[in-house]
């Protein structure tokens, strides 16, 4: 199977255009044509997951973590990146990463980690709000022969998503003016000559993430000189989308209990008393201390915490269960199992081990 079809599912799982505006998804290395018939999904990529890939006949890597996060400047195998890439390369191995997008999806890395705890019997909410919800309006004008190029082009550039529909867009005709002056060679018209055509207006929407390279595709795309191409900013009701999860459970349980279900190293920080609202936030935790504050959980489950965020939850009486950075969020990589159309496995690198 065609490498973009093994990923179709999981893009519609966490569409690449959620992921936070700072993050860096999406193929990272490999070609969107590339056949894969088996893929090793994992937490993190380093020279032995690529060794673990060729080993296990696995053409594409799923991995959480980004692994090209910064930008490189050499591909000089010395850092782990740049060895990790040349690695990749060198064996065919193709790279895609779904990071923050994963952390938002339904049914991602923090509800397939309450689920591994098994809290998700009561009511459950939303930890903390994301930033991805920033989008901008995108209004385009263009003549009614390539009204599908520019619509495929603003498909290509993440636009018309709006909950569960895509390919969202209003288009209204209207009479366009221009006079093309010397030097132009336009698409419509004649130099020098005041001009009138009949134009389709396409209004849609993007995020703030993709905004500047859906320009780019539709100016490439668009067939005019000088494309006329408006751009305004939306301010959307926040807190559409969360990271982590606040589990108010049925009734109180024991950190013992939860530790045991959990089944791996723990460490626990703070005072032992029954526990009913748990806050869960994969990886590391410390923007969702605040909210685990204000939603007064008695437990924050979280991959890792510094000494400071530690010292703020101590103070409000929330104690803190942390499970490993990499371990809090290797549950998922079962949820992706049951998504991918191909044959797949869980690395057996052993950093999710690491605390
Ligand atoms: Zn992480």
């Amino acid at each position: 199977m065609k490498l973009k079809d093994v990923l179709k599912p999981l893009k519609d799982f966490a569409p690449e255009s959620t992921a936070e505006p700072w993050d860096n998804v999406g193929l990272q290395v490999g070609s969107q044509l590339d056949e894969v018939e088996k893929v090793l999904l994992t937490v993190d990529v380093t020279e032995s997951t690529v060794d673990e890939a060729v080993e296990k006949g696995c053409q594409l890597i799923v991995s959480h973590h980004p692994m090209i996060f910064k930008p490189l400047k050499s591909l000089e195998v010395a850092g782990l990146v740049p060895r990790t890439l040349v690695k990749a390369i060198k064996n065919n191995i193709a790279i895609y990463c779904a990071h923050t997008n994963l952390d938002l999806a339904e049914g991602g890395v923090n509800h397939a980690l309450s689920d591994a705890l098994g809290l998700l019997g009561g009511r459950v909410k939303g930890l903390v709000p994301s930033g991805y919800n920033e989008f901008a309006k995108v209004v385009v004008y263009v003549s009614e022969d390539a009204v599908d190029q520019v619509k495929e082009a603003l498909w290509r550039g993440g636009a018309g998503h709006i909950g569960n529909y895509d390919h969202c867009l209003y288009q209204i005709e209207g009479t366009g003016q221009f006079r093309p002056l010397e030097g132009t060679d336009p698409y419509l018209g004649t130099q020098g000559e005041d001009t009138q055509i009949s134009e389709i207006r396409l209004e849609t929407i993007v995020s703030l993430r993709d905004y500047p390279s859906l320009i780019e595709k539709v100016k490439e795309a668009h067939p005019y000189e000088e494309p006329v191409i408006d751009v305004f900013p939306l301010h959307f009701p926040k807190n559409t989308r969360y990271m982590g999860m606040i589990c108010t459970l049925d009734r109180t349980v024991e950190l013992e209990e939860l530790q045991a279900r959990w089944g791996k190293k723990t460490l626990f920080v703070g005072e032992k008393k029954p526990i009913k609202k748990v806050a869960v936030l994969g990886g590391s935790g410390g923007r969702g201390v605040e909210y685990a504050v204000k939603g007064r959980v008695d437990l924050f489950v979280t991959g890792e915490l510094d000494y400071h965020d530690l010292i703020a939850l101590q103070a409000e009486g929330v104690a803190a269960l942390l499970l490993g950075h990499g371990a809090s969020e290797a549950p998922v990589l079962e949820a992706l199992q049951e998504i991918l159309p191909v044959d797949s496995i869980i690395s057996q690198n052993p950093y999710f081990e690491t605390f």
